[in-house]
Parts: structure tokens; C-alpha cells; sequence
């Protein structure tokens, strides 16, 4: 079994002092054991080199919230994948259904995002899901691959360096989970488009986001394509994101 990726998105919450004490409970309470997952936390970029210093050696991998599509230059306010690179960023989320919604992010420039991200070596998280709109006109199929298809088409043979979070969009933060049939049947179609660009799609990770819990996290973990998980609001409490982490099958 591949072995699943948790990664916590903390969106624009917390602050110094709040930040560093759910580091530090997150190390304390994963122990010095081998964990059953690999574990990373994409917190704001203004917290990037605090929390590189506050993870330390420990198994948490630092990720970030966003890339910009250039590479450098006059782009105010953006922040650039080589910038991410030199605080020890190993992942990046690129497409988050927010930035789609409230930055107008396209198919292209999110497909721009996961390229610069792995010219700097840094795994982007490409985030793909559909509206309730758009389940319930039952286009759910035909957006995800969509916005997985500009990613694929752009990035050529690195494709197989992504990781890809089907997150559908009316289960971000709204308590409403997709089933885990529900979310195994996306899966399923997410791994057959990246099995018709790469052959090394069976070692892919495709992560569930959407209302995560501990409640639900082992149904929905123990699906054959859902390969971790991308966890928002239960990533901010450490018992919580803990006990989605002890939910991963070992
Ligand atoms: C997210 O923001 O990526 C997310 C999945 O949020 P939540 O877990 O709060 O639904």
C-alpha cells in the first residue's frame, strides 16, 4: 500500500504565539515512532520561517498556501517558488478552490502555479472539485478533468511528481463530507486520466479534502484510491488533525 499523505491547510488563521504552540503540540503528540503517514502543515507565508524553525527536525514537512506563476520579476505582493524553496517548503497547494473562487484563479494560470512550483522542486498539491451546482447538473466528472487536464497538458512527464486533492467545493467547511463512495468514485476517475498520462499513476497520491474529521477519516482513508488527506478546519486543533493522522491504515 502506498503510504498516505495528511496535510493540513491552516488557511489565513492563527498567529505567532498560536501557531508555535500547535507546532509544538503536533510534534509532541506524533512521538519519535515511525508514523503511519507522512505529515505536512501549509501554513501562511508570512509564518513560513518561523514554522521551519519551530518543525525543526521533526517528520512534519513544511508546506505553503500558494506559488506564484513567475519565476521572479515585477509581480508585487506574489511569492515565488525559488522564495519557497529557501524556507524548506516541500509542498504547495496550487488551485484551492478559494483562490479559484476569490482570486479568479484559471485552469491556466493553476496549471502555470504546479509548474513553477516543480521547477523549484517543490510538490504542488493541485486541488480540483466541483460546485454543488455543478453535481447536481451532474458535471461533477466532467470538471474535475477539466481542471486536472490544463495541469497534465502543461507539465508534460512531471505530472507523475504532483499530488492531486479532490476537494469538493460544498464540502470545504461546511461540515457536509462527501461519502466515501462518493469520494472513492471521483478518485477512481481522477487515477484513470493520470493512468492515460503517466505510468506511474498507481504511485500518485490523490488526497480527499472536505470536512475531514476524525470522525470520518478511516472510511474515507481505507478506499483504495483516496491516498490521504488535505484537512482544513480540523487542522487547526491538534487533537483533532492527531486522530485524522491515527486514522491512516499503517
Ligand atoms: C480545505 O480548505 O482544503 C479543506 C478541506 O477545509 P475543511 O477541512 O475545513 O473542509
Amino acid at each position: 500500500m502506498k503510504r498516505k499523505l495528511i496535510a493540513g491547510n491552516w488557511k489565513m488563521n492563527g498567529g505567532l504565539v498560536a501557531n508555535e504552540a500547535l507546532v509544538k503540540a503536533l510534534i509532541a503528540g506524533m512521538g519519535t515512532g515511525t508514523q503511519a503517514a507522512d505529515v505536512a502543515v501549509c501554513v501562511p507565508a508570512v509564518y513560513l520561517a518561523s514554522t521551519q524553525l519551530w518543525l525543526g527536525a521533526s517528520a512534519i514537512q513544511l508546506g505553503a498556501q500558494d506559488v506564484s506563476q513567475h519565476a521572479s520579476g515585477a509581480f508585487t505582493g506574489e511569492i515565488s517558488g525559488q522564495m519557497l524553496k529557501e524556507f524548506g517548503v516541500r509542498h504547495v497547494l496550487v488551485g484551492h478552490s478559494e483562490r479559484r473562487q476569490y482570486h479568479a484563479e484559471s485552469d491556466a494560470v493553476v496549471s502555470l502555479k504546479a509548474k513553477q512550483a516543480l521547477v523549484c522542486g517543490i510538490t504542488p498539491i493541485v486541488c480540483v472539485g466541483e460546485t454543488l451546482a455543478e453535481r447536481e447538473a451532474g458535471k461533477t466528472e466532467e470538471v474535475v478533468k477539466r481542471q486536472l487536464a490544463a495541469v497534465i497538458h502543461d507539465n508534460g512527464h512531471c505530472i507523475s511528481e504532483i499530488v492531486v486533492a479532490y476537494e469538493p467545493v460544498w464540502a470545504i467547511g461546511t461540515g457536509k463530507t462527501a461519502s466515501a463512495e462518493q469520494a472513492q468514485q471521483v478518485h477512481a476517475v481522477l487515477r484513470a486520466q493520470l493512468k492515460a498520462a503517466t505510468a506511474h499513476a498507481d504511485r500518485m497520491r490523490i488526497l480527499y479534502g472536505g470536512s475531514m474529521t476524525a470522525a470520518n477519516a478511516a472510511h474515507l482513508l481505507s478506499q483504495p484510491d483516496i491516498d490521504g488527506g488535505l484537512v482544513g478546519g480540523a487542522s487547526l486543533k491538534s487533537p483533532d488533525f492527531l486522530a485524522i493522522l491515527a486514522a491512516c491504515p499503517c
